[in-house]
């Protein structure tokens, strides 16, 4: 924002990898998420980006998952949560 307004603007980052925490930790052929998984708040991406004249889908794809997500309990109960809403709620009825 402050280089768009004209400053000359130096990024400092102590890591040797930029993105913080929303990095990829590989091993074996596996990848972990060490921070983020879940894209939230898509309008908050969209008026960023839009500052400057883009558009998300100008960068990166999005690719719906399904499951979106895997819970382990211990060593042998394993939860899906579904990328549909309406599936979710059913499991989240389940528990209660
Ligand atoms: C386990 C986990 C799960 C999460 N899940 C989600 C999720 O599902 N969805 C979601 O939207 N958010 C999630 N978050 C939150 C999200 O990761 C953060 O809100 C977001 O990454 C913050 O971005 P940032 O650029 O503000 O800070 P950071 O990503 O922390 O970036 C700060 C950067 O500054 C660098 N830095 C720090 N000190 C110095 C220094 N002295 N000199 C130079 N560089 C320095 C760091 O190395 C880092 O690269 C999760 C976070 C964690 C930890």
């Amino acid at each position: 924002m402050l280089a768009k307004e004209g400053h000359n603007i130096t990024v400092l980052e102590k890591n040797e990898f930029a993105g913080g925490r929303a990095s990829v930790y590989s091993e074996e052929g596996f990848n972990f998420d060490m921070g983020p998984s879940w894209y939230l708040m898509p309008d908050v991406y969209e008026n960023f980006f839009a500052e400057f004249g883009k558009k998300p889908e100008d960068l990166f794809e999005l690719k719906r998952l399904d499951p979106s997500y895997r819970i382990f309990f211990g060593d042998t109960k394993v939860v899906d949560i579904a990328s549909d809403l309406e599936e979710n709620y059913k499991l989240f009825d389940e528990f209660e």
